[in-house]
């Protein structure tokens, strides 16, 4: 019997998390299906969404799926809540792939908010020159404070474009290293950075940029995800999963 496993997946983890199963059981790896050019993932992929916690509990009951794995970003909150959802509906052991959040540490000026709209907020009334390390979805909050000047970067373009009156745009997709950061944030003579605290390695190079040039930095706090076994990194959840994916016979069946 070969064992199937689905991964939620958008991270860098998470398709190494599928490389790492692929020789051991029949992993299929999900996508939202956002980003128009996706990082090609090496194992079998779907895309799109499921239609809920209920259509992703169909889904894992059609297709014989017999483990599931939330490896979605820790900002993804709503498949999050939808993948614990499914799994008690369909009676699935899941896990949960969480890389640590970042700590500050000596020299960083961080003031932590809770959400988009705060961080905007956080910016104070006299005009910044500001580095939005956001995606599409967070960004549209800060038209409320239109009297920033803003640098945007994101894996894919903002569209519709931010209406506040000066506004830059990068498209990119990490790893940032510390140095390209610098060399970014006195480009365009940036004071202060908002953040998502996505912790990882791939995009804490604008932190350290930011620390050594004692910029400030927004950071938005990470939102409460479904209390489920999970582990912090690739290796760490493979070790949990071996008992899943192990040969019919090492079990003696
Ligand atoms: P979200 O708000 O939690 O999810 C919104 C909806 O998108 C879900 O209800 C689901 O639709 C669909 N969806 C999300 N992830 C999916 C997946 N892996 N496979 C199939 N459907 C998925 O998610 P999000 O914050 O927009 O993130 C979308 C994707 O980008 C995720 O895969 C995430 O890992 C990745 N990502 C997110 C961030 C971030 O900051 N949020 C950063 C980097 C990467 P249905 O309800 O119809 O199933």
């Amino acid at each position: 019997m070969t064992h199937r496993i689905l991964i939620l997946g958008g991270t860098t983890e998470a398709r190494q998390l599928a490389g790492k199963l692929a020789a051991r059981a029949s992993v299929t790896l999900s996508l939202a299906g956002r980003t128009e050019s996706p990082v090609a993932q090496g194992v079998p992929v779907r895309s799109g969404g499921f239609g809920g916690a209920d259509g992703l509990a169909a889904y894992l009951r059609e297709t014989g799926t017999d483990l599931l794995i939330d490896a979605t970003h820790p900002y993804a909150v709503q498949i999050s809540a939808n993948a614990a959802q499914a799994a008690r509906i369909a009676s699935l052991p899941i896990l949960a792939l969480r890389r640590p959040g970042w700590e500050p540490v000596e020299g960083d000026r961080w003031t932590e908010v809770n959400t988009s709209g705060d961080a905007a907020r956080a910016l104070g009334p006299a005009p910044r020159r500001v580095f939005l390390a956001l995606g599409r979805q967070e960004v549209a909050a800060f038209e409320a404070a239109p009297q920033h000047h803003y640098l945007v970067r994101s894996v894919d373009a903002i569209e519709p474009k931010l209406a506040v009156p000066d506004a830059s745009y990068l498209l990119a997709r990490g790893p940032f290293r510390e140095a390209e950061e610098r060399a970014l944030l006195e480009k365009y003579r940036i004071d202060v950075i908002v953040s998502k605290n996505s912790g990882g390695a791939a995009t804490y190079g604008k932190i350290v940029a930011a620390r050594a040039l004692g910029i400030e930095l927004v950071m938005i706090r990470r939102p409460a995800l479904p209390d489920i076994a999970s582990a912090e990194t690739v290796e760490q959840l493979a070790a949990m999963i071996d008992h899943f994916v192990r040969p019919v016979d090492e079990r003696g069946v």
